[in-house]
């Protein structure tokens, strides 16, 4: 192994979901300054657009797909057509997600007010999107021999969370063990499958409330830093999951959370 070239990833192929924002576009910029080319999943078109622009300003190889992840006829047939396409598919990052719903803690969040349709959105979301896109790169990392998952969890899936709803920490739950299920299936095959489990950064999930100078505090409140994160200190930790920098790290689900679940 090479150590000054531990995080190059030129010549592969990443697909990002939910790439046209928060946390999702800072791993697709590290990604791509880091030599991969990049295929950006995402439903919303002006965000997606912007987000290709930039990389192609930057002179970064890109491609995008404006698709809903929870449309898994789509985003297999979207993350086949990449792999095909290209002949390899090296890096799965599934990353897009919703919030889901008020706060456990709140009248509108208790468990009786919990919808089906909310539950249900989440869910199809966070969780079997997730697996569906897992699913679809796998089969052709395991092909291969040789690929890169990583999926991104919570903080909310690690533990009860007091920050968020049902459905968002049910999902995250899920998320957590769904890594570590894949993990163990797909090693044989060089297969890499970990997680990240962010706590609370400034993005514009939930619509972006967190960057609402109350919330953000009730949040900071939480982390022992004593504040949220800026969406590029996912970077780092990101970019070690989809490098061979972490070639004997599979199954791990890594809290970034400025110390929170420590406490
Ligand atoms: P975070 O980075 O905390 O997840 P953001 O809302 O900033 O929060 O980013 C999530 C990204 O996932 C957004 O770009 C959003 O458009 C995308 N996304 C959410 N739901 C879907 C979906 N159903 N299909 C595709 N992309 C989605």
């Amino acid at each position: 192994m090479q150590a000054e070239k531990l995080f190059d990833l030129k010549g592969q192929v990443a697909v990002v979901t939910g790439a046209g924002s928060g946390l999702g576009l800072a791993i697709t910029k590290t990604l791509a300054a880091n030599g991969a080319h990049v295929a950006l999943i995402d439903l919303n078109p002006e965000t997606l657009a912007a987000a290709y622009q930039w990389l192609n300003g930057q002179g970064y190889s890109a491609e995008s797909h404006q698709i809903d992840v929870s449309d898994s006829a789509a985003l297999r047939a979207t993350i086949d057509g990449i792999a095909e396409k290209h002949g390899h598919l090296d890096i799965l990052v599934a990353n897009a997600g919703i919030s889901g719903g008020p706060n456990s803690r709140t009248d509108a969040g208790a468990i009786e007010n919990v919808s089906d349709e909310l539950w249900n959105r989440v869910v199809d979301v966070n969780l079997t999107a997730t697996f569906v896109a897992i699913q679809s790169a796998a089969k052709h990392m395991k092909k291969q021999k040789s690929g890169r998952i990583v999926a991104i969890a919570s903080i909310a899936g690690l533990r009860g969370d007091p920050m968020t709803g049902y459905a968002y920490a049910s999902s995250k739950g899920a998320v957590v063990n769904l890594v570590k299920q894949a993990s163990w299936e797909l090693a044989p095959y060089n297969v890499l499958v970990n997680g990240i489990a962010p706590g609370p950064f400034r993005t514009n999930i939930a619509g972006g409330r967190i960057r609402e100078p109350e919330i953000e505090k009730a949040f900071a409140d939480t982390v022992p830093l004593g504040r949220i994160a800026e969406t590029d200190e996912i970077m780092g930790l990101a970019l070690l999951l989809c490098s061979k920098a972490s070639s004997f790290m599979t199954g791990a689900v890594i809290p970034i959370d400025g110390g929170t679940v420590a406490v």
